[in-house]
């Protein structure tokens, strides 16, 4: 069975890691609703639409306000959104930087909406590329934040999308139709938090991920999630953590100084699997150590700048050439 390594942090070494303190004394937030005008869509883009993005944030400002979070979520972004969620919710998104340049990055968030952490910095993400347009210098950033707001509207919140499905192991992967079904069946003893559907990428919230990938051709995605506090890789032989960006390696280099290698499953329909193993492009997903929505600010001072790194980073153009599976690793 092909597997690829995973970084694991013991539970002891997530408070030395993550230990942040003045995190709970807050000034008092910046009202984080945005104006109708502030929700800019693209010109082909309807007023009922331009409404739905504007409704969404404003629902999605009203959940996470018991927070307390120093967040403006929506305002000031020119979301553009191509396509709904199974329940009719706007799929939102945003660029940022210079979109002729081939050095494009493909950010999401919220794949798992019971994932709280993620959301702050999908948010935070595209203020921050908004306010930092001007640095960034041939590169191009897509950031998606929101990617299941159904499973987020759920009460409580799901991890699956509208229809029961977890939009993680719904990518049309070759493997998907000889292992998803079965393997839920048998090795995850039917977990309803695993489900991948009945057919491959037959959810909205995955074929929109797959239509930005398709239309951006990033050459590079991070995908964040919590909480398993790990940073996972999938992506061609030749393209391991090393060759992303310095601070965001010497990330990847602190969480393995105190952490044990460790195996984690090679998930048919996953989006490491679709992207990284099966189109060679180098994703990395990010599991933020915690969902604890007070560390949220913590983990953003801690990983934003790696980030920043990781988008400005570029791929010499031999990098994309070889596009392996990785090696097996045990
Ligand atoms: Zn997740």
């Amino acid at each position: 069975m092909r597997a690829r390594l995973a970084f694991v942090l013991p539970a002891i070494g997530l408070g030395l890691a993550f230990a942040f303190g003045g995190c709970t004394s807050r000034s008092t937030p910046e009202p984080a609703n945005p104006t109708a005008e502030a929700v800019a869509v693209a010109p082909a883009d309807d007023a009922k639409t331009k409404q739905a993005i504007f409704d969404l944030c404003r629902k999605m400002d009203e959940s996470i306000a018991p927070f307390r979070w120093d967040l403006k979520t929506c305002a000031d972004i020119p979301w553009r959104t191509d396509r709904n969620s199974e329940e009719g919710r706007p799929l939102i998104y945003a660029e940022f930087g210079e979109p002729t340049s081939a050095n494009k990055t493909l950010i999401l968030a919220m794949v798992h909406p019971d994932e709280i952490t993620p959301l702050y910095l999908g948010f935070q993400l595209a203020q921050y590329f908004r306010a930092h347009e001007s640095e960034l210098k041939d590169a191009h950033v897509v950031v998606a934040p929101f990617v299941n707001p159904d499973g987020f509207f759920r009460k409580p919140r799901t991890r699956m999308n509208a229809r029961g499905v977890d939009v993680n192991r719904n990518f049309d992967t070759p493997l998907w139709r000889e292992k998803a079904v079965k393997e839920w069946n048998t090795k995850l003893g039917k977990n309803p938090r695993r489900f991948p559907g009945n057919a491959p990428n037959s959810e909205a919230e995955t074929k929109f991920q797959v239509d930005l990938i398709e239309r951006f051709k990033p050459a590079k995605i991070l995908s964040i999630h919590a909480p398993l506090n790990v940073m996972d890789y999938d992506g061609p032989t030749s393209l391991t953590l090393d060759r992303f960006a310095k601070e965001y390696v010497h990330e990847c280099y602190q969480l393995r100084n105190r952490i044990r290698a460790k195996m984690t499953g090679y998930f048919p329909g996953s989006l490491g699997n679709y992207s990284g193993v099966e189109r060679g492009i180098p994703t990395v997903t990010l599991e933020l150590p915690s969902a604890n929505p007070k560390l949220a600010e913590a983990y953003w001072k801690k990983f934003q700048p790696g980030i920043h790194s990781m988008v400005d980073f570029k791929f010499e153009n031999d990098d994309r050439k070889i596009v392996t599976n990785p090696p097996r690793r045990k």
